[in-house]
């Protein structure tokens, strides 16, 4: 079918003036733009706009490259002398590309990026005027912190908040539609120290596990081992609409999901999209947004489609924790950025449509030594393999001891359309192992020979009987909130619009709490007169059995579970409000102020900006789903069944007997009984936003909305959706759920 056929087949001349008609028009007629690389060879431009070792080799002096290098390897601060240095070279290599701002690149807690623009120029006193950028500018900036959200800790009138340099992430240069910008990686933090972001906590975190690590790798395992880190490969999924849908779609456009919309006659069910070709002019967005993606150095391995039609995945190669979230939070941006180059947009939310596949950021964690050993991956030797069973079931211990805040780490309203539902992770905890590494385990603690093990043995038998493990890469669990996958653990349940740093600052402090603990344990049992090997062992059995309960290997979707976790004492945290209450329990309080990731006014703060955004996120959905379905839905309604109507009442002119036009009565009446419950409710609606609004206390108000609000967006979509299903096409103007998913 060329263009112009298929566009009279979707519409028809009088309908050309609805915004949906006129879109579908625009998307059909929409050329593929064909894009090309730099160079056949990706490593040809890989990294090119970043400030990387090879660019600080080439425009720093020596004394201020290493001073650089020493802050990334051992968090030496710099001084202002070197500052000023560093400063300069940074500004000479950004100016060779173009640049003339500069900005402090950070992660405020709204949840995406947040920049501001100086420039470079100066004017001087005689008139001229110089590029510059001194030291003091690389290190620190002044933001008005009151703008952010700050959870009270910082009052409007005394806004200094300050962003700071952090030398791990290096600078780079953001192409961007309106010029060029070099980006400084920064945290921030208020005027009196309180983090202010998702970077300051998570480097606290990343130093406390790394240090951890290094400390029970030493003891018992490599003396060698004197650094480590976390690592982090992120797999992206995200839907993809035509950008004139989207416009059509206000829904869309201003809370990401569809509130209204009836399933597509075609959905998921013939799984034919996974793995499939990828529709070209997505292959074409694809291709430019890794390539801006590659100039920045985010490593971006596999890209293919999802199961639900309209959705992909993208994935880059694992980093340290806190270089792969910035390069996830850039790669966010730089798809959006690019998508409207192709007259696409990029949908991060993770419920974008009711009724298909939701979208997951999956996080894959690990735990590497400066001696390139992946303490998560099985060794070889008994030896080795003693060391990953210390990590795998301290892993273990963790999750089952903190199962609650790792649920809060994930929580945000558009995850709860994940969490909630039985085709996601589900909100219940869980640990999956696989068949062979449970068969490990259980041969651990049922081993006959231990009670003969004495304290004074020699030969310690229990290590000796662990045997190599050999995985199995087809044992896996695609239904698993938190899954091993061969040589790590993968946290599946994080949502994709997320900031990862919620889920990895819980994930990386509840380790280390772990990890120290386990080394007390084994230090006293080895004073007692045990045995290293068997101080291990013995306390590594007793973890696998406290922790046991977090084990699942069934299907995770599924009802039975639901009532099997219930047994097994595990939480099942639906929604977010309270999902959230395990941040300020006491233990997590001691959790964090053990671990200086957090004090306890930081967490309060920041338990208040989660609520208050979820707050805000139920509030305007509830006035868009009000405004959708009074000017969108109840208009349709009623010009059909005034349609109806009139043909009724011409027949009944004509004499012709009621039963031939009983059906078209009989849908009136169903029009109008839809009409009156959406209206009602929206009256309803507006009524219990407003009750909510005039609540308090933050958590309480929070809760209004999620149980008093939001359920009675299901009762105006259900009619809602009966009515789209129901009257004729011409008549609906909003794009359908089969023009949104499968017109590319
Ligand atoms: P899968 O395990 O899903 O079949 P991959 O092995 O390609 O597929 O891994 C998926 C993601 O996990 C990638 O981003 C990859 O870089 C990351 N990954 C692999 N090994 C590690 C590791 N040791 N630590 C963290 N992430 C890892
Ligand atoms: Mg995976």
């Amino acid at each position: 079918m060329n263009d112009t056929l298929v566009i009279q087949f979707f519409v028809k001349k009088s309908d050309m003036t609805t915004l949906r008609f006129s879109a579908i028009q625009q998307v059909l007629r929409r050329p593929v733009i064909k894009v090309s690389t730099p160079s056949a060879k990706v490593s040809d431009y890989f990294n090119s706009h970043v400030f990387n070792d090879a660019a600080m080799k080439s425009f720093l002096d020596k004394e201020a490259y290493e001073a650089v290098i020493s802050a990334i390897k051992h968090g030496e601060k710099i001084d202002r002398k070197v500052a000023n240095q560093v400063a300069s070279g940074m500004k000479n290599w950004a100016m060779t590309f173009g640049v003339t701002h500069y900005t402090h690149w950070f992660q405020p807690l709204t949840g995406s990026t947040a920049e501001k623009h100086d420039a470079f120029f100066e004017p001087t006193e005689d008139g001229r005027s110089i590029e510059k950028f001194s030291g003091s500018a690389l290190v620190q900036q002044e933001p008005d912190a009151s703008s952010f959200p700050n959870g009270g800790l910082r009052n409007t009138f005394e806004a200094r908040g300050y962003t700071a340099w952090d030398p791990s992430s290096p600078a780079f240069i953001m192409d961007g539609d309106n010029g060029k910008t070099l980006c400084i990686p920064t945290i921030f933090v208020s005027y009196t120290g309180e983090a202010l972001d998702y970077k300051a906590p998570l480097l606290k975190a990343l130093h406390a596990v790394e240090k951890a690590v290094v400390d029970v790798c030493s003891s018992y395992f490599d003396k060698s081992v004197t650094k480590a880190f976390a690592s982090l490969g992120i797999e992206q999924e995200y839907f993809i609409v035509d950008e004139a849908f989207y416009n059509a779609r206000p829904d869309l456009m201003l809370t990401g999901r569809t509130l209204l919309g009836h399933a597509p006659e075609k959905g998921q069910q013939l799984e034919d999209h996974y793995f499939g070709t990828v529709p070209p002019r997505v292959y074409n967005f694809m291709i430019d947004f890794e390539v801006e993606c590659y100039k920045l150095g985010i490593p971006l391995k596999t890209r293919h489609n999802e199961v639900a039609p309209g959705q992909f995945e993208c994935a880059p190669n694992f980093e340290e924790v806190n270089l792969a979230i910035d390069h996830n939070q850039l790669l966010m941006d730089v798809m959006e950025r690019v998508a409207g180059r192709h007259g696409l947009k990029v949908l991060l939310h993770e419920k974008p449509f009711a009724g298909v596949n939701g979208s997951g950021k999956h996080n894959n964690w690990s735990l590497i030594t400066n001696t390139g050993v992946n303490l998560l991956a099985p060794g070889k030797t008994p030896h080795t393999n003693l060391q990953f069973l210390t990590f795998f079931i301290n892993v273990i211990k963790a999750v089952h001891n903190h199962a609650d805040l790792l649920r809060a780490s994930i929580a945000s309203a558009s995850n709860d359309h994940r969490l909630g539902a039985n085709e996601a992770p589900p909100a219940i905890m869980s640990v999956f192992i696989g068949t062979q590494l449970t068969h490990v385990l259980e041969e651990l603690v049922s081993n006959k020979t231990k009670a003969t093990v004495k304290a004074s043995s020699k030969t310690s038998i229990d290590i000796q009987k662990i045997p190599e493990i050999l995985l199995d890469n087809t044992d896996r669990n695609r239904t698993s909130p938190f899954a091993f996958t061969g040589n790590k653990f993968e946290f599946r349940a994080v949502g994709s619009s997320a900031n990862c740093a919620n889920a990895m600052i819980v994930l990386n402090t509840i380790m280390a709490e772990q990890l120290k603990l386990f080394k007390s344990e084994v230090e006293s049992a080895i004073k007692k007169g045990k045995k290293k090997e068997d101080a291990i062992l013995d306390i590594l059995k007793g973890y696998y059995k406290a922790s046991k309960s977090i084990l699942f290997e069934g299907n995770g979707y599924s009802n039975e579970w639901v009532v099997e976790a219930k047994k097994r004492g595990l939480s099942n945290i639906k929604t977010t409000p309270e999902a959230l209450n395990a941040y300020v329990a006491e233990r997590s309080k001691k959790l964090f102020s053990d671990a200086k990731v957090f004090d306890e006014r930081e967490l309060e703060a920041r338990y208040e900006i989660m609520q208050e955004n979820y707050v805000k996120k139920i509030d305007i959905e509830a006035k868009i789903i009000a405004q959708l379905a009074t000017s969108h839905v109840i208009p349709a309604a009623v010009d059909y069944q005034t349609k109806l109507a009139n043909g009724v009442a011409a027949l009944k002119q004509a004499g012709v007997a009621k039963a031939s036009y009983s059906a078209q009565l009989e849908m009136i009446q169903t029009i109008a009984a839809h009409i009156n419950s959406i209206s009602s409710t929206v009256t309803k609606l507006l009524a219990e936003t407003d009750k909510a609004h005039h609540i308090e206390d933050t958590h309480k108000r929070a809760v209004a909305f999620c149980h008093k609000v939001k359920p009675l967006f299901d009762v105006i979509r259900t009619a809602s959706d009966a009515l789209e299903f129901m009257i004729e096409d011409d008549l609906w103007k909003l794009p359908k759920y089969r023009e949104l998913l499968f017109i590319k």
